[in-house]
């Protein structure tokens, strides 16, 4: 959540947490206590090298940091006292803690397939999470509304940011905070950042805002029903219920207003939504807005696209960018300031248009109008790295060929698109592959 954080919800590590517990139907819940087996179990990690390169990811340097792993969490400590993090409860934090190495697969892992946009959406976004949304929405109604007034902050858009990061605390993770980040901070390619973390960890156990046994989550760290990130939650937690403590995790009213306190932190205009669902033309000149350029909705308009469902825009002098996320052949919309925030508390697209599409639907709005475009298959990451090979072999840039569809290869995409005289969307398709193999 929030800047620098992007490790923590990154699609890549998070998104395939989630899917494995939600497509699995079964979905682990978090028992809330940490036996002393948790903080020393045998770590299930393949003992390969991680796929990103980086010597520090290599299997001989993960068992050697992980042999110095008690030495590298005593050079902590000073860094942990200026924080004022005592020593008996660095102690009690450290003594006989080993490092998770399983972690080190997720931190590198760089899955062979990956979900289309719809199949994100149609995970997160059900009849039941709405349902269950609803119903919280009703039983803390008197919360979320002293949220609204303190911080402005939508409370759709808080329940919807409760129900996609862990269907509304039943899918947070139950690895500890504590060996997850000590883990992460000693060993690996993420070291330095992670060290802010573990760091982070200690201070919250120092001041009791959580009890370690309930401090569990992701991997990465991200604990509570809305996933903090041990330094988001120094910067943002609020004792909103007025108990002393900050706990994100056990009490509903912490969890609401430090959430709002975080969207408000980050930028949140109150009053204004996250977007719209647009149609756009099928001739439309993606070259000409490329790059998320902000036009206002007027601008839009005489560029030919329309709010879908025959509705005005509110707001004409609004800006926004255009996101087209499956192509023309499927829904376009217009992103409003607000995304960008949702965007900073979880950097994926999906996820944040999840978050968006389901505040609507909590607040009773309707599906999308557009369908996706379902009978596209989502390119594996072998058949992105070839499309972009491809692409630079005729000439195209997509910087070095990572397997990621980002900004630049969708730049690429266009340019090609535009020479071959198909309409420049950007969308990495299977007939695009297809048509660049055959040239
Ligand atoms: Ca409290």
């Amino acid at each position: 959540m929030s800047a620098g954080s992007a490790i923590a919800r990154a699609p890549l590590f998070l998104l395939t947490a989630l899917l494995l517990t939600a497509g699995g139907g079964a979905a682990a819940q978090t028992t809330g206590s940490i036996s002393s087996a948790s903080r020393t179990a045998t770590s299930s990690w393949s003992g390969r090298s991680g796929a990103s390169g980086d010597p520090r990811m290599s299997a001989s340097a993960i068992r050697a940091a992980a042999a110095g792993f008690q030495g590298c969490l005593a050079r902590l400590w000073p860094a942990a006292a200026r924080r004022g993090v005592s020593r008996v409860v660095f102690e009690r934090a450290t003594r006989g803690l080993t490092p998770d190495l399983g972690i080190m697969d997720k931190l590198d892992s760089q899955p062979e397939f990956t979900k289309s946009i719809w199949d994100y959406l149609d995970i997160l976004v059900t009849n039941a999470r709405i349902a269950k949304g609803r119903a919280l929405l009703e039983k803390f109604s008197d919360t979320f509304a002293r949220a609204e007034r303190a911080y402005g902050v939508s409370r759709y858009i808080i329940a919807a940011i409760w129900g996609v990061e862990s269907n509304y605390g039943e899918l947070g993770g139950d690895r500890p905070v504590l060996r997850s980040t000590a883990t992460l901070a000693c060993i690996g390619r993420r070291q330095r950042y992670f060290r802010a973390e573990f760091l982070a960890t200690l201070q919250i156990l120092q001041h009791g805002d959580v009890p370690e046994s309930r401090l569990v989550g992701s991997w990465a760290g991200a604990f509570g029903p809305t996933q903090f990130m041990p330094t988001a939650f120094l910067r943002y937690a609020v004792d909103f219920d007025g108990d002393g403590r900050r706990d994100v995790v056990d009490s509903v009213a912490d969890l609401i207003g430090s959430t709002a306190n975080n969207l408000k932190k980050d930028g949140w205009r109150p009053g204004e939504t996250w977007g719209y669902e647009v149609v756009v033309p099928a001739d439309f000149d993606f070259m000409r807005v490329t790059d998320q350029r902000e036009l206002t909705m007027r601008d839009w308009q005489k560029l030919g696209i329309v709010r879908a469902g025959g509705k005005s825009f509110p707001h004409p002098d609004a800006r926004a960018f255009l996101l087209v996320p499956a192509g023309i052949q499927g829904p376009g919309f217009l992103m409003l300031h607000n995304f960008r925030v949702i965007m900073r508390y979880n950097p994926a697209e999906a996820y944040a248009l999840a978050i968006g599409h389901l505040a609507d639907r909590l607040r009773g709005g309707g599906a999308f109008v557009q369908a996706w475009p379902r009978y596209e298959k989502a390119l594996s990451r072998g058949q992105r790295l070839e499309l972009q090979e491809l692409l630079e072999r005729h000439g195209f840039d997509v910087g070095e060929p990572d397997g990621r569809i980002g900004a630049r290869t969708r730049d690429a995409i266009r340019d090609y698109q535009a020479r071959i005289d198909r309409v420049a969307d950007g969308f990495a398709s299977a007939g695009l592959l297809k048509r660049l193999r055959a040239q």
